[in-house]
């Protein structure tokens, strides 16, 4: 609107959140995001910032505020970028994240029939992460600092804890900085581009507790290592591999392609459900073991398996999915585009002895063009795809085969909309679960159930 300035300051009514937590307030019928308003609250809010279309607000004061606003936990909560949900009740969070997915696909989509379920929630919405990539910076006194990024730029908020990463990564984080000033480790500046130190990577295995340290450095030299990792075994013995990860490239990758490993094991080994797996530092491993278990369980009750179909599971990381049906199904195969996690799947299926499991590296387009060519007939197909969701050519061939059901697990349901109406030519779409994998954070999980008309 272009009567609208920045700085200008109204009073008004929150009528809706966006996908991003964001409060809606409209000014006539323009826009205004408004960050940590709340649907229903009379706000007053400053224009910081005015488009063509829409314009952000920052929120002045709260005249009523909404039933459902909670006091955020953590310290760093206003300054932060990692959670944007800590002020909202967790169980309007989950209603929030199914009211996202009815947007999409019943008002946007048109899957007007589908069933949506309420979304699967966690008890304690807390310390669920298993893996933390923490940003190593230094401060104005060049003392190292540890912790997350602001909101909306690469600065890094020193921190003592992360209220939703596990309590064992936080203790090792406070340790780590210490160990830097200790042993004056070089660290490394993402604006020079020098210095070593980049990321420190945690990983703690839900049900073993094993830890993986992993050491991202531009370079190779890393002469404090040895000391330094014998401090942190002492003080934590759970520490059972630690990696150092070389990346030498500049850009915001967080790991390069080699790795050493400095101590221990080139894995940690976990287990979900009686099913073991044995994780590597650049394999994609589910970051919220608990709500895992209850997602997979949900695909698998989709899948409706009996012990004669053949699965496909594809975008399979180090094959847990799979690994989890092996036991229900004829045979598994697997397709993953990374490398070391196709390697893990290999062993992960040799450890728990399922030699029902085919898994192929490359990428899920053209393998499964193989796959129709030497004939694979798959009763059922699990889709699993990072973001940016399916290629066409992919859904093209998966309508080819032709397969029974299709479980579709997405952690962002505008691609798997989107995606769906490919499917649609020749399945329904029977079901959406959405699972909560990331409270206190707007991003959504879904799983799909396509049947063949
Ligand atoms: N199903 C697994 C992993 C899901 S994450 C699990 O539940 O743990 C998505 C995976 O897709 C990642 O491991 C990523 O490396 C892989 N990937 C990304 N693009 C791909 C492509 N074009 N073909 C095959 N795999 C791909």
């Amino acid at each position: 609107m272009e009567t609208l300035k920045k700085n200008q300051v109204f009073k008004g009514q929150v009528v809706d959140l966006t996908h991003e937590g964001h409060g809606v307030v409209k000014i006539d019928r323009y826009p205004v995001f408004v960050p940590k308003a709340l649907t229903g609250e009379e706000i007053e809010f400053k224009l910081i910032k005015v488009n063509k279309n829409f314009a952000i607000g920052k929120l002045l004061e709260i005249f009523t505020e909404s039933k459902d606003r909670v006091e955020p936990p953590c310290v760093y909560y206003d300054k932060c970028g990692g959670c944007q949900l800590q002020h909202l009740d967790y169980q309007a969070q989950l209603e929030m994240k199914r009211n996202q997915v009815v947007n999409l696909f019943h008002r946007k989509g048109k899957f007007t029939s589908t069933p949506i379920n309420e979304t699967i929630g966690m008890m304690n919405p807390w310390n669920y992460r298993n893996k933390s990539q923490i940003p190593v910076g230094q401060n104005n006194d060049d003392a190292p600092i540890m912790g997350f990024y602001r909101q909306r730029s690469h600065d890094i908020i020193d921190m003592e804890e992360c209220l939703i990463q596990d309590s064992i990564q936080n203790q090792l984080m406070r340790m780590i900085r210490a160990l830097l000033t200790e042993h004056n480790v070089s660290i490394y500046d993402e604006k020079r581009k020098e210095g070593l130190l980049r990321h420190v990577i945690i990983r703690v295995g839900y049900t073993s507790r094993e830890v993986m340290v992993v050491f991202v450095t531009n370079g190779k030299k890393f002469k404090q290592a040895k000391a330094m990792i014998k401090q942190m075994v002492e003080a934590v013995p759970n520490i059972k591999s630690v990696i150092q990860n070389i990346n030498e490239t500049h850009s915001n990758v967080i790991m390069g392609k080699k790795s050493k490993t400095l101590y221990g094991k080139d894995e940690i080994t976990d287990e979900l459900d009686s099913v073991e797996f044995e994780i590597s530092d650049q394999s994609f491993y589910q970051i919220n073991a608990s709500q895992t278990v209850k997602l997979y369980n949900n695909a698998l009750e989709y899948a409706g398996l009996t012990g004669e179909e053949t699965v496909l599971d594809t975008y399979c990381g180090i094959g847990t999915i799979g690994l989890y049906m092996a036991e229900q199904a004829k045979h598994v195969y697997g397709v993953e585009v990374v490398p070391a996690a196709i390697e893990d799947a290999k062993k992960n299926a040799k450890l728990n002895g399922y030699d029902n499991t085919t898994f192929v590296c490359g990428k899920a387009e053209s393998v499964i063009m193989d796959w129709k060519q030497q004939g694979i007939q798959p009763d059922v197909v699990m889709v699993d795809p990072p973001r940016k969701g399916c290629d066409e050519q992919f859904l093209r061939t998966l309508l080819e085969l032709n397969p029974k059901r299709i479980v579709y697990i997405s952690c962002n349901p505008s691609t798997q909309q989107r995606d769906a109406h490919i499917l649609a030519e020749g399945y329904e779409l029977k079901e959406i679960t959405p699972v909560d994998m990331f409270p206190q954070t707007t991003h959504i999980e879904t799983v799909a159930l396509f049947e063949r008309k």
